[in-house]
């Protein structure tokens, strides 16, 4: 018997441990995957719950009876606790039940599964609550837990849980993934080899988004929003204040989504200016041309692009506090000019 997850990409290190740890009979009874939105967290702990009840010699081969009942939602071992809808926490009644069936054996399969989706989101009442069974597991369960980051949860619950890190590609990597899997990339890179490009690099380095992107056909938004945060850096630096309101109007029409994924935007663009000014042989994650990073490195000091980098972490940590979104984007609009301008 062997694993191997033929259907993952990349992320080399986390498919050596989990195929040693599944065959070595060796898996932790409770892990957390980390990683952005589309970095292929819940893909990945699917295909760890296919591996371990798989009937193939290959695990997980995807088509017996348990994966495909895995693939599909519809196995009775595999419990999926998500944030429900219209609501900022996962509150403590959502893993109450967890408690109760955690106890009674697996109807279908060896092990059962409970993924809990968002859980950064758990209240600290529902953190505790799946404290206690991870304080004494049953052998037969296996807790996955998904966050963007591990430092969101309690310490208590960190401590009993090994953190697993998705994977962030390069633009390069991501290329070439997706021209040799996706017949819908080969065609946009054929037609629209610059809308192509601009769908990777506003991807962050995830291959779920780009691949969500490319179904949504969304190639004009992704180059719209590129354009933004260009005109966003012009005005800024140009020191054009008239431009600058227009776009500040323009921000304050988002919604709170699109607010979000402009700072980011913003962020990682100032990644790469601050990496083109501190070195020759800077790899770029936003800029398709190193000379509009190296044009906007030149007017703006070290301390200013640290201090601004600074202030979209904090941005983007307000509003995962659920931060008044209308005080969050004016007080980031003027916090950024004063920044750049300091
Ligand atoms: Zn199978």
């Amino acid at each position: 018997m062997s694993v191997c997850f033929n259907r993952i990409h990349g992320n080399q290190n986390l498919k050596s441990y989990f195929s040693q740890a599944i065959t070595g009979e060796a898996m932790p009874h409770a892990l957390i995957l980390e990683g952005q939105n589309g970095s292929g967290r819940y893909t990945f702990a699917l295909e760890l719950a296919m591996s371990m009840c798989c009937k193939a010699q290959e695990k997980p081969c995807g088509i017996c009876n348990n994966c495909r009942k895995f693939k599909e939602g519809i196995s009775p071992d595999v419990v999926t606790v998500t944030l429900p809808e219209g609501k900022a926490s996962i509150p403590v009644d959502a893993v109450r039940d967890i408690k109760s069936s955690a106890s009674k054996v697996p109807i279908e399969n060896d092990y059962k599964f409970y993924i809990i989706r968002n859980c950064e989101k758990m209240t600290v009442q529902a953190q505790n609550a799946i404290l206690k069974v991870l304080e004494e597991p049953p052998s037969f369960i296996v807790f996955i837990l998904i966050t963007t980051s591990a430092s969101l949860l309690l310490p208590t619950i960190v401590s009993r849980a090994p953190v697993f890190r998705m994977q962030s590609f390069t633009a390069e990597e991501l290329t070439d993934i997706l021209l040799n899997n996706y017949q819908k990339a080969q065609k946009l890179n054929a037609d629209d080899p610059e809308g192509f490009s601009y769908l990777v690099r506003a991807a962050n380095g995830c291959l779920g988004q780009v691949i969500e992107n490319l179904d949504k056909r969304s190639v004009g938004n992704t180059t719209k929003r590129y354009q933004l945060i260009e005109d966003f850096f012009c005005a800024l630096i140009g020191n054009d204040k008239y431009s600058f309101i227009s776009l500040e109007e323009e921000i304050n029409s988002k919604k709170r989504e699109e607010f979000v994924s402009f700072v980011s935007d913003i962020r990682i663009a100032l990644r790469d200016v601050l990496c083109v000014k501190k070195s020759t042989q800077a790899q770029l994650l936003f800029f398709i041309s190193e000379e509009k990073a190296i044009a906007f490195a030149s007017m703006l000091t070290l301390e200013s692009i640290v201090n601004m980098i600074g202030f979209c972490n904090e941005a983007l940590k307000n509003n995962e506090l659920n931060a008044n979104m209308n005080l969050l984007k004016i007080n980031f609009m003027s916090g950024m000019w004063k920044r750049a301008h300091s």
